[in-house]
Protein backbone atom coordinates (compact mmCIF):
# COMPACT_ATOMS: atom_id res chain seq x y z
CA UNK A 1 0.00 0.00 0.00
CA UNK A 2 1.21 3.05 -1.37
CA UNK A 3 2.09 5.92 1.96
CA UNK A 4 -0.82 8.13 0.95
CA UNK A 5 -2.94 5.04 0.95
CA UNK A 6 -1.43 4.38 4.02
CA UNK A 7 -2.44 8.32 5.01
CA UNK A 8 -5.84 8.45 4.37
CA UNK A 9 -6.69 5.25 6.66
CA UNK A 10 -5.02 7.14 9.26
CA UNK A 11 -7.14 10.33 8.81
CA UNK A 12 -10.72 8.63 8.09
CA UNK A 13 -10.03 7.20 11.67
CA UNK A 14 -9.73 10.85 12.72
CA UNK A 15 -12.05 12.15 15.41
CA UNK A 16 -9.93 15.31 17.07
CA UNK A 17 -12.85 17.62 16.36
CA UNK A 18 -16.29 18.02 16.18
CA UNK A 19 -16.65 17.66 12.66
CA UNK A 20 -15.88 13.91 12.91
CA UNK A 21 -19.40 13.49 14.46
CA UNK A 22 -21.07 14.90 11.51
CA UNK A 23 -19.40 13.77 8.65
CA UNK A 24 -20.79 11.44 6.01
CA UNK A 25 -17.03 10.92 4.78
CA UNK A 26 -13.80 11.82 5.39
CA UNK A 27 -12.54 13.85 2.03
CA UNK A 28 -8.46 13.53 2.52
CA UNK A 29 -7.94 14.47 -1.50
CA UNK A 30 -6.61 12.58 -4.22
CA UNK A 31 -3.93 12.98 -6.95
CA UNK A 32 -0.39 11.38 -7.83
CA UNK A 33 1.98 11.02 -5.19
CA UNK A 34 4.80 12.58 -7.68
CA UNK A 35 2.45 15.32 -8.37
CA UNK A 36 4.25 18.73 -9.01
CA UNK A 37 1.31 20.64 -8.02
CA UNK A 38 -0.53 20.94 -5.07
CA UNK A 39 -4.43 22.20 -4.72
CA UNK A 40 -4.93 23.09 -1.33
CA UNK A 41 -8.56 24.58 -1.23
CA UNK A 42 -11.13 25.32 2.27
CA UNK A 43 -13.32 21.98 3.15
CA UNK A 44 -15.35 19.68 1.71
CA UNK A 45 -18.79 20.97 0.91
CA UNK A 46 -22.11 19.05 0.07
CA UNK A 47 -20.98 17.31 -2.69
CA UNK A 48 -17.77 16.11 -1.74
CA UNK A 49 -18.87 14.97 1.72
CA UNK A 50 -21.29 12.87 -0.24
CA UNK A 51 -18.47 11.29 -2.04
CA UNK A 52 -15.51 11.42 -0.17
CA UNK A 53 -13.86 13.19 -3.22
CA UNK A 54 -12.81 17.12 -3.47
CA UNK A 55 -13.91 19.58 -5.57
CA UNK A 56 -17.01 17.58 -6.97
CA UNK A 57 -19.23 20.18 -7.03
CA UNK A 58 -20.51 23.49 -8.75
CA UNK A 59 -16.64 25.01 -8.12
CA UNK A 60 -15.02 21.59 -8.48
CA UNK A 61 -16.51 22.15 -12.26
CA UNK A 62 -15.22 25.86 -12.30
CA UNK A 63 -11.68 24.15 -11.14
CA UNK A 64 -11.70 21.74 -13.87
CA UNK A 65 -12.16 24.03 -16.40
CA UNK A 66 -9.27 26.67 -14.81
CA UNK A 67 -7.13 22.96 -14.78
CA UNK A 68 -8.11 22.56 -18.48
CA UNK A 69 -6.87 26.46 -19.47
CA UNK A 70 -3.31 25.35 -19.12
CA UNK A 71 -4.10 21.67 -20.28
CA UNK A 72 -3.87 19.63 -17.35
CA UNK A 73 -6.39 17.25 -16.47
CA UNK A 74 -7.43 16.82 -12.48
CA UNK A 75 -5.73 13.49 -11.94
CA UNK A 76 -1.89 15.27 -12.81
CA UNK A 77 -2.50 17.75 -9.88
CA UNK A 78 -2.68 16.87 -6.38
CA UNK A 79 -5.72 18.26 -4.86
CA UNK A 80 -6.76 18.50 -0.91
CA UNK A 81 -8.24 21.18 1.22
CA UNK A 82 -7.19 22.68 4.79
CA UNK A 83 -10.35 20.60 6.29
CA UNK A 84 -11.21 17.04 5.52
CA UNK A 85 -14.61 16.72 6.93
CA UNK A 86 -17.04 19.11 6.02
CA UNK A 87 -18.47 21.93 8.19
CA UNK A 88 -22.66 21.91 8.88
CA UNK A 89 -24.33 23.82 6.35
CA UNK A 90 -21.00 24.75 4.79
CA UNK A 91 -19.76 27.21 7.52
CA UNK A 92 -16.85 28.71 7.83
CA UNK A 93 -14.30 26.37 9.26
CA UNK A 94 -13.39 26.99 13.00
CA UNK A 95 -9.68 27.81 14.00
CA UNK A 96 -9.88 24.84 16.78
CA UNK A 97 -11.00 22.21 13.72
CA UNK A 98 -8.09 24.26 11.46
CA UNK A 99 -5.66 23.82 14.14
CA UNK A 100 -6.49 19.81 14.85
CA UNK A 101 -6.75 19.00 11.00
CA UNK A 102 -2.88 21.19 10.31
CA UNK A 103 -0.64 17.92 10.44
CA UNK A 104 -3.16 16.04 7.76
CA UNK A 105 -2.14 18.37 5.41
CA UNK A 106 1.46 18.64 6.65
CA UNK A 107 1.52 14.84 6.08
CA UNK A 108 0.58 15.20 2.57
CA UNK A 109 3.23 17.84 1.65
CA UNK A 110 5.61 15.43 2.98
CA UNK A 111 4.61 12.80 1.30
CA UNK A 112 3.84 14.48 -1.97
CA UNK A 113 6.94 17.12 -2.01
CA UNK A 114 5.28 19.42 -4.43
CA UNK A 115 7.46 22.19 -6.61
CA UNK A 116 4.47 24.55 -6.01
CA UNK A 117 1.50 24.84 -3.96
CA UNK A 118 -1.58 26.94 -4.58
CA UNK A 119 -3.86 28.13 -2.52
CA UNK A 120 -7.45 28.61 -3.19
CA UNK A 121 -9.29 31.06 -0.94
CA UNK A 122 -8.05 32.97 2.28
CA UNK A 123 -8.26 29.98 4.91
CA UNK A 124 -5.91 28.15 2.59
CA UNK A 125 -3.70 31.49 2.14
CA UNK A 126 -3.56 31.74 5.98
CA UNK A 127 -2.40 28.80 7.02
CA UNK A 128 0.75 29.60 4.88
CA UNK A 129 0.91 33.27 4.83
CA UNK A 130 -0.55 34.34 7.88
CA UNK A 131 -1.87 38.11 7.71
CA UNK A 132 -1.15 38.11 3.97
CA UNK A 133 -4.68 39.52 2.64
CA UNK A 134 -5.98 37.78 -0.72
CA UNK A 135 -6.73 40.46 -2.09
CA UNK A 136 -3.33 41.80 -2.32
CA UNK A 137 -1.81 38.21 -2.66
CA UNK A 138 -3.74 36.76 -5.69
CA UNK A 139 -2.14 36.06 -8.54
CA UNK A 140 1.13 36.20 -7.04
CA UNK A 141 3.90 33.76 -5.61
CA UNK A 142 6.58 33.33 -3.34
CA UNK A 143 8.86 31.18 -1.90
CA UNK A 144 8.61 29.38 1.29
CA UNK A 145 10.36 26.20 2.70
CA UNK A 146 11.48 24.98 -1.02
CA UNK A 147 8.15 25.30 -2.09
CA UNK A 148 6.69 28.18 -4.63
CA UNK A 149 3.36 29.48 -3.06
CA UNK A 150 1.08 31.05 -4.84
CA UNK A 151 -1.75 32.42 -4.14
CA UNK A 152 -5.70 32.05 -5.80
CA UNK A 153 -9.05 33.27 -5.41
CA UNK A 154 -11.26 30.53 -4.23
CA UNK A 155 -13.04 29.64 -7.67
CA UNK A 156 -16.68 29.11 -5.44
CA UNK A 157 -15.65 32.91 -4.91
CA UNK A 158 -16.42 33.21 -8.67
CA UNK A 159 -20.26 31.41 -8.58
CA UNK A 160 -21.74 34.21 -5.98
CA UNK A 161 -19.35 37.25 -7.83
CA UNK A 162 -19.27 36.54 -11.50
CA UNK A 163 -16.80 39.84 -11.37
CA UNK A 164 -14.24 37.71 -10.06
CA UNK A 165 -14.94 34.88 -12.67
CA UNK A 166 -12.40 36.62 -14.94
CA UNK A 167 -9.67 37.09 -12.00
CA UNK A 168 -8.98 33.65 -11.33
CA UNK A 169 -9.16 33.10 -14.93
CA UNK A 170 -5.73 35.20 -15.43
CA UNK A 171 -4.24 34.20 -12.15
CA UNK A 172 -4.68 30.38 -13.20
CA UNK A 173 -2.42 31.25 -16.42
CA UNK A 174 0.43 32.67 -14.71
CA UNK A 175 1.02 29.20 -13.00
CA UNK A 176 2.80 27.00 -15.91
CA UNK A 177 5.17 29.56 -16.19
CA UNK A 178 5.58 29.94 -12.88
CA UNK A 179 5.97 26.05 -12.78
CA UNK A 180 8.40 26.59 -15.35
CA UNK A 181 10.78 28.96 -13.35
CA UNK A 182 10.69 26.54 -10.63
CA UNK A 183 12.04 23.39 -12.36
CA UNK A 184 15.02 26.14 -13.58
CA UNK A 185 15.54 27.78 -9.94
CA UNK A 186 15.88 23.78 -8.42
CA UNK A 187 17.70 22.72 -11.37
CA UNK A 188 20.15 25.51 -10.42
CA UNK A 189 20.00 24.44 -7.20
CA UNK A 190 18.70 28.22 -6.76
CA UNK A 191 16.32 27.97 -4.16
CA UNK A 192 17.48 30.09 -1.54
CA UNK A 193 17.86 32.94 -3.85
CA UNK A 194 15.96 35.79 -4.13
CA UNK A 195 14.04 35.42 -7.81
CA UNK A 196 12.25 37.49 -10.14
CA UNK A 197 9.34 36.42 -9.06
CA UNK A 198 5.91 38.74 -8.46
CA UNK A 199 6.08 38.26 -5.02
CA UNK A 200 3.57 38.85 -2.62
N1 LIG B 1 -14.68 23.95 -1.69
C1 LIG B 1 -13.50 23.60 -1.15
O1 LIG B 1 -12.79 24.42 -0.60
N2 LIG B 1 -13.13 22.34 -1.22
C2 LIG B 1 -13.84 21.41 -1.82
O2 LIG B 1 -13.40 20.26 -1.85
C3 LIG B 1 -15.07 21.78 -2.41
C4 LIG B 1 -15.46 23.05 -2.34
Amino acid sequence: MSALSELYQEIALCTDCELARTRTRVVPGEGPEDADILFVGEAPGWHEDQQGRPFVGPAGHFLDELLQSIDLRRDQVYIANVIKCRPPTNRDPLPSEMLACRKWLDRQIELIQPRMIVTLGRYSLAQFSPGVTIGKAHGTARRKDGILHFAMYHPAAALHQQSLRKTIQEDMLKIPLLLTQAEQVEEAGEEDKPQQLSMF
